[in-house]
C-alpha cells in the first residue's frame, strides 16, 4: 500500500509527526580566496549590502510572524541576529577590509564575522556569549547569497505548520538550536537511539527517527511526510486515513502515559516488597522540573555539557555552582550526581572542537580531556564542592579506563577543597567521587575501581559501544547495537556481584534502564538503582512494580548462560510477556528499541 513511500528507520523519541519537510544544510558555503581588481572594488560592496538587505528583511518577516503566532518573547529570538546585520560598526569594517584589501565582499564577510564571533564569546555579557550561535546563523544566510546559493531559511513555514527537519546528522548543537514551536519532528540519515541528539530529541519531546540511511536523499523539500517517532518511520505524501491511524495510534500511546501519571507517587516496589531507587537523568536544565514532577528519587546522571552548548567560552565557577545548588537544593535529602563534562566522541562543541581526530570515540574524551585541562576540571570541582553545602551533590567521572584517574582526581578535590577554604569561600570540605563503569577496562577492574571510589554507575549505551565494537550512533550498525548480549550482560553481572561484595553503591544510568526487558533483567541481575530520561520514569515505576524478583533472578541465571543476543532477548520477551500488558511493550514501548527489531530482521 505504501509503496516506495515508506522510509525505515530508528524511533528516538515518540510522537508522530505530520508537515512539510524541511531538508536542512547547515554547512557553511566555500568561500574561494579571491581578490578582485581596483575597478571592481565598489561593486563589491554594493554586493555586500544588497546581502545584508536580503537577509535583514527575512529576518524581519521571520520576526514578524513568528510575533503574531507565538508571540513577542519568541519572536526575540531574531533580536540578535538583526542586530548584527544593522551593526553600521561591523559592517563599516567589512566594506573597509574590501576597499583596503581588494577582497571579495563574501571573503571579508567570512573574516569579520569570526572575529565578531570570537568577540561575542569572549564578552563579559552571558546574553552575548549565548547568542554566538547566531552569527553562525547569519553568516550561513549572507554567505549562501553572496556565493549564490538559495538559502536555507529553515524556520520559513510557509502556511505556518511546524516544519518536519530533516538532516543528514543531528547534532546536539543544532538539535537545541530549534524553538519547540517550529519544529513537529526531528529525522536524520544517521545516529541511533543513544546519540546523544536523540537523547536531546527525547528531552525536548520532539518526535525523531533516526537512521534512515540514504532517506534524506530521497525527499524532496517540502514534501508531506507522517513521521512516527514510536515506530521508527517516514511517510511520504501520506493520505488522510494513513494520517488518522497514526493519530489514534498516537492517542492510546498517550491515554497509557495518562494511565503511568496516574501511579506516579506509588512507591517503586518489586511485588514482594523489594525497593527500587528511580532516578532521573537530567541533559538540560529544563529536565530538572520534568524529573521533580515525575517522581524522580535525585539525579543519577546529571550532564554537563549542555553548558557549552552554542557557546565559545567556557562558564564560570559561579554560573555552574549556581546551577547545581539549584538542582541539590530541589531535590533535598536525596542524592545528585553530576558527571564532569563528557566532551568528545559526539559532544564536542563548534567552540571547543579539537584537532581533527579518525576516531574521535577511541581519542581524546571525557576525563582525559578533563585531566589533560586541570583548570577546566577545578573549576568544575570546585563549582561542586560549593554546591554540596546545600545538599547531596557528588561527582561522576566519564570514559574511566585507569585507576591513576581516579587517584588524581581525588588528588584534584582534596586541592580544590584546600583553596576554597583558603579563599574563605563557603564549600563542603569533600566530595563522594564515583566512577562510570562505560569501558570494558573499567568492567574488567571493576574490584580496583569500587576500593578507590565511593560509588559507582554503569553507563551501558557506551560500555555496549566499547565492548562490542560497535559505534552508538553508527545507523548501519543499529542492529548490531544490544545491550543485550551476552558479552555485556556477563559484565552487567560481574559488575553487580564486584559492587555487592565490597560494599561500593552501585547504580545504572544507560539508556537501558528504560526499556521493560532490559529492567526486568537488570533488576534480577541485583541492580537496585536505575536512574533514566524523566519522562520515561513513569513506565520503569509501572513496571517495577508489575515484576515478581524471583522470576526475575530465576529468568537472569538462565539468560548469562545464553550465546546469542537473540537467545536472551527472545528469553526476556518470554518472562516479561507474562507480566506485562503487551501494549505497554508495543505501543507505549520506548523510543529506541535497541534496534532489536532489526536484529531480528537479520537473523
Ligand atoms: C552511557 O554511556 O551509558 C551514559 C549514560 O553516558 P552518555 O550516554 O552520556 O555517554
Ligand atoms: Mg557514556
Amino acid at each position: 500500500m505504501t509503496g516506495g513511500r515508506l522510509l525505515r528507520g530508528i524511533g528516538v523519541s515518540p510522537g508522530v509527526a505530520i508537515g512539510p519537510a524541511r531538508i536542512v544544510d547547515w554547512e557553511l558555503p566555500e568561500v574561494e580566496a579571491r581578490t578582485v581588481p581596483a575597478g571592481e572594488v565598489q561593486a563589491e560592496v554594493s554586493r555586500l549590502h544588497g546581502a545584508i538587505s536580503e537577509v535583514r528583511a527575512l529576518m524581519e518577516s521571520l520576526r514578524a510572524r513568528t510575533e503574531v503566532r507565538a508571540g513577542p518573547e519568541e519572536a526575540k529570538i531574531f533580536d540578535a541576529q538583526i542586530m548584527m546585520l544593522e551593526d553600521q560598526e561591523f559592517l563599516g569594517q567589512v566594506e573597509k577590509l574590501i576597499q583596503e584589501n581588494q577582497l571579495t565582499a563574501e571573503r571579508a564577510f567570512e573574516f569579520k564575522a569570526l572575529e565578531m564571533r570570537i568577540r561575542w564569546g569572549q564578552s563579559p555579557n552571558p546574553q552575548l556569549r549565548q547568542r554566538t550561535a547566531d552569527i553562525s546563523g547569519i553568516s550561513i544566510s549572507v554567505l549562501k547569497i553572496l556565493t549564490g546559493h538559495p538559502v536555507d531559511d529553515v524556520l520559513h513555514r510557509p502556511d505556518g505548520r511546524p516544519l518536519v527537519v530533516f538532516t543528514r546528522q543531528l547534532t546536539p548543537g543544532l538539535t537545541v538550536q530549534f524553538e519547540r514551536e517550529h519544529v513537529a519532528g526531528f529525522a536524520s540519515d544517521e545516529g541511533t537511539q543513544v546519540a546523544h541528539a536523540a537523547i536531546l530529541a527525547r528531552s525536548m519531546g520532539i518526535p525523531c527517527v533516526m537512521g534512515l540511511v540514504g532517506g534524506v536523499d530521497r525527499i524532496q523539500d517540502m514534501t508531506e511526510v507522517l513521521l512516527d517517532g514510536t515506530r521508527g518511520t517516514v511517510l511520504l505524501d501520506p493520505t488522510p486515513s494513513e494520517i488518522d491511524a497514526a493519530l489514534e495510534r498516537e492517542r492510546r500511546r498517550r491515554v497509557l502515559d495518562e494511565e503511568l501519571e496516574a501511579s506516579l507517587y506509588q512507591p517503586a516496589v518489586t511485588l514482594d516488597g523489594t525497593a527500587v531507587t528511580l532516578r532521573g537523568n537530567l541533559d538540560l536544565p529544563e529536565d530538572l522540573e520534568s524529573a521533580l514532577h515525575h517522581g524522580a528519587e535525585g539525579i543519577g546522571l546529571l550532564r554537563t555539557e549542555f553548558l557549552l552548548l552554542g557557546r565559545t567560552e567556557l562558564p564560570s565557577e559561579d554560573e555552574q555552582a549556581q546551577f547545581f545548588q539549584r538542582v541539590a537544593e530541589r531535590f533535598t535529602g536525596r542524592t545528585v550526581i553530576v558527571r564532569s563534562y563528557d566532551l568528545g566522541g559526539d559532544k564536542f562543541p563548534a567552540a571547543f572542537r579539537s584537532d581533527y581526530e579518525a576516531n574521535p570515540f577511541l581519542g581524546w574524551r571525557a576525563i582525559r580531556v578533563c585531566l589533560d585541562h586541570p583548570q577546566i576540571f577545578r573549576t568544575q570541582i570546585r563549582a561542586i564542592l560549593r554546591a554540596r553545602l546545600h545538599g547531596d551533590a557528588q561527582l561522576l567521572l566519564p570514559l574511566v579506563t585507569q585507576v591513576e584517574e581516579v587517584e588524581r582526581t581525588r588528588e584534584l578535590v582534596v586541592e580544590s577543597a584546600d583553596a576554597l577554604r583558603r579563599e574563605g569561600i563557603p564549600a563542603a570540605e569533600t566530595l563522594p567521587l564515583g566512577v562510570m563503569i562505560e569501558t570494558p577496562a573499567a568492567a574488567l577492574l571493576v574490584d580496583q575501581i569500587a576500593e578507590r571510589s565511593d560509588f559507582l554507575s554503569v553507563g551501558t549505551n557506551d560500555l555496549t559501544q566499547y565492548t562490542l565494537a560497535v559505534d552508538r550512533g553508527n545507523a548501519r550498525l543499529a542492529g548490531r547495537f544490544t545491550p543485550l548480549h551476552p558479552a555485556v550482560v556477563r559484565m552487567l553481572r560481574d559488575v553487580v556481584e564486584v559492587a555487592n561484595t565490597s560494599g561500593c553503591h552501585l547504580s545504572v544510568c544507560g539508556e537501558m534502564a528504560s526499556e521493560p526487558i532490559s529492567a526486568f533483567l537488570l533488576l534480577g541481575l541485583g541492580y537496585r538503582v536505575l536512574s533514566v530520561a524523566p519522562k520515561v520514569l513513569p513506565l520503569v515505576r509501572w513496571f517495577v512494580r508489575q515484576v515478581d524478583l524471583r522470576l526475575a533472578q530465576d529468568v537472569a541465571s538462565v539468560v548469562v548462560r545464553k550465546a546469542t543476543a537473540r537467545d536472551i532477548i527472545a528469553t526476556l520477551e518470554e518472562a516479561v510477556g507474562k507480566q506485562i500488558d503487551p501494549l505497554l511493550l508495543d505501543v507505549g514501548r520506548l523510543p529506541g528499541d535497541r534496534g532489536e527489531a532489526t536484529l531480528r530482521a537479520q537473523i
